[in-house]
Parts: C-alpha cells; structure tokens; sequence
C-alpha cells in the first residue's frame, strides 16, 4: 500500500501543480482577476473607463458638441431604488437591472446626455447643436464606439440611449460571482 502512494503522490502534485498554472494563464489571459464571492463592488470608475470617458468627452469638444456625463459607478442600494421607480415607486421605469446587475455597478458603465447652448441639459436625441446636419447624440455614441465602448443604443430589448460601457469580456453573472477586469488591462473586445 504503502508503495502506490509513493508512486502516486509525485504524479498527484505535479497535476495538482499543472492544474494551478493553468488557473493562473487562463486569469492572465482572460484580463481579469478573481476577487471571490464577497468581492466588494468598486466605487470608482475603472481606469480604462475613466481614461476614454475624458477622451470622449474631449473629441466630442473638438467637433462642438457639449456632453455631459450624468451617472458612472452605482452603488448596489442606488441601482435598486432605480430598480423600484416605475414598479414599487412612482415614476416611469428607467432600467431593467436590479442591485448588481448592472455594469454601473462595477465601474464599468457611464450615461451621457448633451449641453445645449444655452446651458441646460438635454436628453434630445435630435439635438444638432454643431449644425453639421447630423445628429449630435449620435455623433457621441459614433465616438465612444470608436473607443471600445458598447452604446446602449445599439439594444434591441431595452434601448438605453445614454448608456456606455465596458464588459472586457465578463457577463453580469461572472461579475456577481466576483470576476473583476484587470486594473491595468485594456479594453480587449476589437472595435466594431
Ligand atoms: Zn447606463
């Protein structure tokens, strides 16, 4: 008996040892990290997010358009009170994401909406405020997908015309489970 284990053992940790390493390139190569169920949700923007929210909002400035960015990263008991408007409280319903299942609340999502010229804030997707005879609305969204974000406009389901954000690859269920992007890696999904 005796000698099986002796045989044995080696073998059994160098699979044991095979199998870490291969954790460890998928994580590399998957740009994310595993922080684990309990996973605390980040308050910040991620770096990456930040970094091409500014672009944005400078390209936008170069062609005259104002944007305006109105929400970023949303605590868990903020996406729900959103959650609740238009169901369990008054007002019109603005998401179909409850607390934690929305990019926002990992960092990773931003809304826009334009500054027209007399300073007030719009969400008038019409707005031609360069009078270049385009949409300004959709001149951003052209911008920010240039820079690899997803624009809610494109749904189909729930159209979500401010909404931008960046999966680096991660489902809202790989998120929940704790799965977080790289803070140094880039944005890794090809620009469409
Ligand atoms: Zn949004």
């Amino acid at each position: 008996m005796k000698k099986v284990i002796d045989i044995l053992l080696p073998w059994a940790l160098i699979a044991f040892f095979l199998m870490i390493l291969l954790l460890l390139y998928n994580q590399m190569n998957g740009n994310y990290v595993d922080r684990g169920e309990d996973a605390p949700v980040p308050e910040h923007l991620h770096p990456v997010v930040e970094e091409n929210k500014n672009i944005l909002l400078e390209q936008a400035a170069d062609i005259g358009i104002d944007v305006v960015i109105t929400d970023g990263t949303r605590s868990i008991e903020r996406q729900n009170e959103l959650y609740a408007q238009g169901r369990t409280a008054d007002g019109v319903i603005v998401t179909h994401a409850e607390g934690g299942e929305s990019y926002h609340n990992y960092g990773l999502a931003i809304d826009y909406a334009l500054r027209n010229d007399e300073g007030e804030i719009i969400w008038d997707i019409t707005y031609d405020g360069n009078d270049n005879g385009e949409r300004d609305w959709f001149e951003v969204a052209d911008i920010a997908k240039e820079l690899g974000f997803e624009w809610g406009g494109d749904w189909e389901s729930f159209t979500d015309y401010p909404h931008l954000q960046m999966d680096f690859g991660l489902s809202i269920a790989q998120l929940q489970r704790g799965l977080r992007p790289d803070p140094e890696g880039e944005q890794e999904e090809a620009h469409e």
